[in-house]
């Protein structure tokens, strides 16, 4: 797979969704064919979802998420603090950590500490 194939693939998968986002109000049935082609040809072409998609596709169904329609979201406090996503049509959970992956806290701490002493 060389790399302009890639290119063209991200393409169709934008367009996909784009297509299943409109389609979405009147036909739900065809929306969730366009995701399960994107998401084929996305594996297809050894290339990742954007997370901005990944976010709004039904792992288990494939259907659109959209929230107040086809899924609720929740924030969640408990152990770590986190968003789920449940999908209405089969009720499936997508749990979505709200702490950042790489925070720069010693650089925090030295910053700090160097306030405090000139004060
Ligand atoms: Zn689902």
């Amino acid at each position: 797979m060389n790399f302009t194939a890639k290119q063209v693939a991200r393409r169709r998968v934008h367009i996909l969704f784009e297509q299943a986002t409109c389609t979405y109000e009147a036909n739900p049935e065809l929306a969730q064919s366009y995701l399960l082609t994107a998401k084929k040809i996305a594996m297809a072409a050894r290339i990742r979802m954007p997370p901005a998609y990944r976010r709004r596709i039904c792992r288990q169904c494939n259907t659109l998420l959209v929230p107040g329609q086809s899924s609720r979201v929740r924030i969640k406090p408990r152990r770590e603090p986190h968003v789920v996503v449940t999908c209405l049509r089969c009720g499936s959970q997508t749990r979505i950590p709200l702490k950042p992956k790489n925070k720069e806290k010693p650089q925090i701490e030295q910053n700090n500490f160097k306030d405090e002493t000139s004060r």
